[in-house]
């Protein structure tokens, strides 16, 4: 590994050139190489996250360009996933990168996120996220959920059996809504700023916010310390 690179990174004093080294060594899945996932990989990948694997089977839409990162508008048409394995590991050719061209499944997820120490979500799908919910508990493997919508986002570390679930909070999570999520540009690049730190803290051990609720546009900022439902039909005792 380069340390150069990460010098200015390795002098802050919570992340030291261990936390360097742990993140060389580190896997992640992210779910969606959207307006969330392609800012996230975007930032990981620069931070030096040593695999990252992008799972997304759309491709590349005109109205997306407002709001992701490292697409232009040469790219509408192409695959989401294989777009950002190019451009991810031409930023940071050190970093082992896939871009998978396929729709997450029930039957298939598990091959796509077993090895993962963290799944990051980037979908804008409730039901794909009970599903990254129900996996994670079931493998033991920590996620963070982050949604974005109109000026208002989401983001929350689960780290199963220690946390509340996606299933603890989700009668604070709105249902999805049919049709077009109303979304302002500027919102997923900060929403995602913020789901790679609560990242990268799981992936150091250190401990998680809770449920940060971010409002972009009156600059409204909320950490939620909510509990774990004991009667959680996902996490709680059987
Ligand atoms: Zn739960």
């Amino acid at each position: 590994m380069n340390l150069e690179r990460y010098r200015r990174q390795i002098l802050v004093k919570e992340f030291g050139q261990r936390g360097q080294e742990t993140l060389s060594k580190k896997n992640i899945v992210i779910i969606g190489g959207g307006g969330l996932g392609s800012n996230s990989a975007n930032i990981f990948v620069r931070m030096g996250i040593g695999t990252i694997d992008i799972i997304d089977k759309d491709t590349i839409d005109i109205t997306n360009l407002h709001r992701t990162s490292l697409f232009t508008q040469e790219d509408v048409g192409k695959s989401k996933a294989l777009i950002l394995e190019e451009r991810l590991h031409a930023i940071n050719p050190e970093a082992h990168i896939r871009g998978i061209n396929q729709k997450i499944t029930k039957e298939n997820i598990e091959s796509f996120v077993k090895n993962a120490d963290v799944i990051v979500d980037g979908t804008d799908s409730v039901s794909l996220r009970h599903l990254i919910n129900n996996v994670s508990l079931h493998y033991n493997i920590p996620w963070v959920y982050a949604g974005v919508y109109e000026t208002v986002g989401m983001i929350m570390g689960v780290l199963p059996q220690k946390t509340p679930c996606f299933q603890c909070i989700s009668q604070n999570i709105p249902e999805s809504i049919p049709g077009e999520i109303p979304v302002l540009g500027s919102l997923p690049a900060t929403i995602a700023s913020i789901q790679c730190n609560e990242t990268i803290k799981l992936l150091l051990g250190k401990p998680l916010a809770g449920l940060i609720i971010y409002d972009v546009w009156d600059q409204c900022f909320d950490v939620m310390n909510i509990k774990r439902n004991p009667d959680c039909p996902v996490c709680g005792k059987k």
